[in-house]
């Protein structure tokens, strides 16, 4: 049995769905506008270590970062499923629709079945709608927001759906802006020219993100993700993507809701690469600080932050020490993948020269020896040996290549903003932004 469910069967169930659709009332703390934001992977670990990582050296001064500044409260990220801890797909559709749901489910419920998400209630307002990524737009977070499928693993369908998707003869979307190019193609028929044809503005690279001028537009800036923050000519791409979206978004009459997601944080995590997650996390912020500067200047709108899970287990101290020393992870500047290869590429004996080119503090004799002793051992034993110094330094800590349950952070700002303030489910996020809208 195929279950992949064809997009009429979608349209007919969201047609049933939009009986309750109503008016918001004129009320001050009715956002005109939502941003929304998810770190993907971003658990508290991440959210304090960023504190230290801007402070430096222990001793330093300590500034509250925009996540401190604007944190409300707590959320739980368990999943309709036989486990605790949640999956992108499952906690997308958690905060996209408030309905709980099994890992690898993407607009879907338990029963497979599509469930109406705030982006589409806010499109049937006549609203803007616009995601944000820096992995490819379809990959999980957004696309628990945009598609119904059964699995987050059907790409083609996901991006299908972003492109022929429709809400009251609307498309989906006005705006889509992150990596995938493969899954839009550009042949005659495929969905990138579908898209030029409903008049999309098109780019296929960030040097072209300027020329993006109105509404509805697309920026699939890479084949799959974006590189990660560390290892890019612009770490600050999702800054630029999240300035660009806002000019976009705010340039109409009517009201707009955009999602953006700081997606490879969850990735570093996944490798447990620290340099790699602090550059996300910086990345991240920046977005953040130019989402509540857009609040600043426009108090009608309501921005809320969050995370989707925690990746890796992060903890802040290891090994019995007590210390977290983020100034060995600034010295670092490359991803484990990158610095390995490059690691790789040179024989055995340059090895701490190679080492210098990417990370600005030398290996000890010890350190020395274990990456030459991984280094005949292939690229995945280098690349544990190369983490192993970097955490083992900065005595960074990780229990998983996987996600855990730990609560996640909260951070809501402008109006509606105290509707998020304690410890909420994460289905209660979506709830209180569909609440305050009365949809
Ligand atoms: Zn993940």
């Amino acid at each position: 049995m195929s279950i992949y469910r064809p997009l009429s069967a979608v349209a007919a169930a969201l047609a049933l769905l939009s009986g309750c659709a109503s008016q918001a009332p004129a009320d001050p703390e009715t956002p005109k506008n939502i941003i929304f934001m998810i770190g993907d992977g971003m658990g508290p670990a991440f959210t304090t270590g960023y504190r230290y990582y801007l402070a430096g050296e222990a001793g330093s001064e300590v500034t509250p970062t925009v996540f401190d500044q604007l944190l409300v409260g707590m959320a739980a990220t368990y999943p309709d499923d036989n486990t605790w801890v949640t999956d992108s797909a499952a906690s997308a559709t958690a905060l996209a629709a408030g309905v709980k749901s099994y890992n690898g489910a993407i607009g879907v419920d338990g029963q497979k079945l599509p469930v109406e998400g705030i982006l589409a209630k806010a499109r049937k307002q006549g609203w803007s709608t616009g995601v944000v990524a820096t992995s490819q737009v379809n990959h999980a977070t957004p696309a628990g927001f945009v598609a119904h499928v059964a699995s987050r693993k059907m790409y083609d369908a996901i991006a299908e759906q972003y492109v022929q998707q429709r809400i009251a003869d609307n498309t989906m979307l006005d705006l889509i802006l992150g990596g995938g190019q493969r899954y839009f193609s550009r042949d005659p028929g495929g969905l990138a020219e579908q898209m030029a044809e409903q008049g999309y503005q098109q780019i296929w690279s960030m040097e072209d993100l300027s020329q993006l001028n109105q509404l509805p537009a697309m920026g699939l800036v890479a084949d799959v993700a974006m590189p990660h923050a560390i290892d890019s000519d612009q770490p600050e791409r999702l800054v630029a993507m999240t300035d660009k979206a806002l000019s976009l978004m705010s340039s109409q009459d009517q009201g707009f809701f955009l999602l953006v997601e700081g997606s490879q944080i969850d990735w570093c995590g996944h490798a447990n690469d620290i340099a790699c997650a602090m550059a996300e996390m910086h990345d991240f912020a920046g977005a953040v600080e130019r989402a509540k500067a857009f609040v600043d200047a426009n108090p009608d709108t309501l921005l809320v932050i969050t995370a989707d899970h925690s990746t890796g287990g992060l903890t802040l101290g290891a090994n019995r020490v007590y210390e977290w020393k983020p100034e060995v992870i600034a010295q670092v500047h490359a991803s484990v993948v990158p610095l390995t290869q490059s690691l790789l590429a040179a024989p055995v004996t340059e090895l701490s020269a190679r080492w210098s080119e990417k990370v600005d503090f030398a290996l000890t004799d010890t350190e020395l020896a274990a990456l030459q002793k991984a280094y005949g051992e292939g690229d995945s034993q280098l690349g544990r040996a190369v983490l192993k110094v970097i955490n083992d330094r900065s005595f960074t800590g990780w229990t998983t290549g996987g996600h855990t349950a730990v609560d996640v952070p909260v951070m809501a700002y402008g109006a509606g903003a105290e509707a998020f303030i304690g410890y909420q489910d994460n289905i209660e996020i979506p709830q209180r932004m569909m609440s305050l809208m009365g949809w």
